[in-house]
């Protein structure tokens, strides 16, 4: 099996070049090719000597993967089947703002962690993605984006989040050399980039020491540990409270707020008391709920909260003076929740 020339830096592809013989800036040139002029293939690097293609196209090759299906919704935003070069499907969403471009990327194929109301969870786990699958996704993205004349203003993907399948922290150096390569070849603003976790503790800890200036998103979808862990099975280990002290001191070592996701489901974590415990374990660090109603999944069980109780969620943490925003739902009619189109195909 070939090895993979994207995930590499410009560094380790100069490297690649001096190792083969050729100068240096050969591994620039080979960089300016895979991250900045899309190129899929070793052959259309038109610069590089034939002698060194040749010997790249041996070994080598650049790991981009197929489109199998692309769904879009009223509001521009549009999910991708991919297939990558010798596996199964991933997915990832391109999502067009007034301001700016986000892609919402997949770190594993399936998920281990099987969060209630999560159709990638229900597939189960199969792999972690490599660190050029993560960068391929935005890569493709900002290619139907400009195709489809999506990109606004910027002309460009601004934003990345690591919000789609799998648990980032879980894939740790993947993840974690994705996210330089994002700011390094890509020049996507660390600040632009948020990764999100479901609460795994280690990994927060982790994280809060490369000292990145990324937002980190904590998902709790519970104000106790009894739904909790109910509702996220695969980190039934970690108690909220440890988790929020996980996020105190991410906060502390990179003084970045960090943001706590909450998934409204009706009647099950949607109520006053919940709002009232969430803002007492949530007291006196700086941070900020993102709170976001169900988007149904089918066959879950699950349903959307009634507009009144998401304004009522809302007021019992503004009270508590908790910065508090609603995510807008996106990708109407296109299964965007995480895992819904590649479950269609599998
Ligand atoms: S919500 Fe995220 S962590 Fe939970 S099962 Fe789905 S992909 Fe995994």
């Amino acid at each position: 099996m070939k090895k993979i020339l994207l995930g590499m830096s410009t560094d380790e592809l100069k490297l690649l070049a001096t190792a083969s013989g050729e100068k240096e800036y050969r591994g620039k040139q080979v960089a300016d090719w895979i991250y900045r002029q899309g190129c899929r293939v070793i052959d259309d690097m038109k610069n590089l000597p034939d002698a060194f293609k040749i010997r790249l196209v041996g070994e080598y090759e650049v790991g981009r993967s197929d489109i199998v299906k692309m769904r879009r919704s009223k509001d521009g935003t549009f999910k991708l089947l991919l297939r990558p070069a010798f596996d199964e499907l991933i997915e990832t969403v391109g999502m067009p703002y007034e301001e700016r471009f986000s892609c919402c990327v997949s770190t594993q194929m399936g998920c281990a962690i099987g969060c209630a109301f999560c159709a990638t969870g229900a597939g189960g786990f199969k792999r972690n993605l490599a660190t050029g699958e993560i960068i391929d996704q935005v890569l493709t993205v900002g290619e139907v984006a400009l195709k489809e004349k999506l990109l606004g203003v910027g002309g460009r993907i601004s934003h990345v989040v690591f919000m789609g399948m799998g648990e980032p922290l879980i894939n740790y150096d993947a993840t974690l050399a994705a996210v330089k390569l994002l700011n390094a070849e890509l020049n996507i603003g660390m600040r632009n980039i948020t990764v999100s976790s479901i609460g795994y503790v280690p990994g927060i800890y982790r994280l809060a020491k490369e000292q990145l200036q990324l937002t980190l998103a904590v998902s709790l979808h519970a104000s106790e540990d009894t739904l909790r862990r109910r509702m996220v099975p695969g980190m039934s280990r970690y108690t909220l409270k440890e988790i929020v002290d996980a996020c105190r001191a991410y906060f502390r070592e990179n003084g970045r707020r960090v943001t706590f996701e909450y998934c409204l489901l009706k009647g099950v974590n949607d109520t006053r008391d919940d709002a009232i415990r969430l803002a007492a374990l949530l007291k006196g660090i700086n941070c900020h709920v993102n709170l976001i109603p169900f988007n149904p999944v089918e066959g879950s069980g699950f349903k959307s909260p009634e507009p009144g109780r998401v304004a009522d969620f809302r007021q019992v943490l503004e009270d508590a003076s908790i910065p508090v925003t609603q995510r807008e739902q996106r990708g109407a009619g296109i299964e965007a929740a995480c895992g819904q189109l590649r479950r269609q195909f599998t």
